[in-house]
């Protein structure tokens, strides 16, 4: 694209995305998407191990074939095994590397440290946490947590700690956490990650909580595994046209179905952090479109260095490990 072309597209940048809808729907896909390198993503990832959760569908399941399609070994974690197999095979028919399926279910620590324990790849380069739920109603997992809680952060958190030796065997590894633009309205709320406290229970600021958290969360693993070979970084896909969207947001699937992005468009930035050498060295990092965004937009949901330090601690005594970091 042109220098003009360029200096276009990043002015209206500039006025069009704070009004959030005309940036995470795909005209601000397409308008973003006119600052990216293609050369990016021209890359080669045969040889390399890319695990993927909720590979099955929406946004894990473009993640699974474009890394498949990139030459990738990609094992797709899923937990319905039927569900699983389908997406596998097209996976299979798309990619140019191998793929296999794997079961997890990460509402279940014991299923978590399963996998980890059974998982054949002696190394990982790529640990892509993407599966994420947002209850309709209050639920309780059978290790005695919310359901949205450890979906979406001790699931993960308790995954990426038992990896992290097959990561680090790897040389240079990527963590990639799915989050949501939905986390800006949320600020960092231990207790009310633990118990929420709305009554009825409120999905969407449940899992707001849990996006913020992740966040956070990445941060603390970037920090904590600063020099270690293993990057960290979070993202959000903007609004795509996936069955969690469908099912858990039915009124606002109906009003923006017309403007949602396609997985694909929702996965680019997943794949983008997972294979492209521009990011081998970014940890740490909250991601949209290619691009390092800000993680708070107002001063309100900033949290203190012990608020933080509190997170790790919950996440770990929660997932069942000890409070040490494990580097
Ligand atoms: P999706 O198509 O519904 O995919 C969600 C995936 O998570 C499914 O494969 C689902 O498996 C899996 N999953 C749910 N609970 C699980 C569990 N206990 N154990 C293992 N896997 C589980 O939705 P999506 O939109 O692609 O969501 C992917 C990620 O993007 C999520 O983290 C979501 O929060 C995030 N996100 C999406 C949007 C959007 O606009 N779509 C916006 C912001 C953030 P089943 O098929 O078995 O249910």
């Amino acid at each position: 694209m042109s220098w003009a072309g360029r200096a276009t597209a990043r002015i209206l940048n500039t006025f069009l995305d704070p009004t959030i809808v005309l940036s995470y729907d795909r005209s601000g896909f397409r308008r973003h998407r006119k600052l990216f390198d293609p050369a990016d993503l021209q890359v080669d990832l045969q040889g390399r191990v890319c695990l993927v959760t909720g590979a099955n569908s929406g946004i894990g399941l473009a993640t699974s074939k474009a890394l498949a399609r990139l030459g990738a070994a990609v094992v797709l974690l899923c937990r319905d095994p039927a569900r699983g197999q389908e997406a596998l095979e097209s996976v299979q028919r798309e990619g140019r590397g191998t793929a296999r399926l794997e079961r997890i279910d990460l509402a279940d620590l014991a299923s978590i440290r399963g996998l980890a324990e059974r998982l054949a790849e002696p190394r990982v380069h790529v640990l892509v946490n993407n599966a994420g739920v947002l209850p309709a109603e209050r639920l309780t997992t059978v290790d005695g947590l919310e359901l949205c809680l450890q979906t979406n952060l001790i699931g993960p958190h308790l995954l990426t700690s038992l990896l992290l030796p097959r990561l680090q065997a790897s040389g240079a590894a990527r963590v990639v956490n799915v989050s949501s633009g939905g986390m800006y309205g949320a600020k960092l709320d231990l207790q009310g990650l633990v118990d929420p406290p709305e009554s009825p229970y409120d999905g969407v600021r449940a899992y707001a909580r849990t996006k913020r958290a992740l966040v956070v969360l990445t941060e603390l693993w970037a920090e904590r595994l600063a020099g270690s070979g293993v990057g960290f970084n979070s993202m959000h896909p903007g609004w795509a046209d996936t069955p969690a969207v469908r099912t858990s947001l039915p009124r606002f699937h109906r009003l923006t179905r017309s403007i949602l992005r396609s997985p694909e468009q929702g996965a680019d930035t997943v794949v983008w952090l997972a294979a492209s050498p521009r990011v081998e060295r970014q940890s740490g990092g909250f991601w949209f479109d290619r691009k390092q965004r800000r993680t708070h937009l107002v001063p309100w949901t900033r949290e203190t260095p012990t608020r933080r330090a509190g997170l790790w601690e919950l996440c770990q005594r929660l997932a069942g490990l000890s409070a040490a970091p494990q580097p």
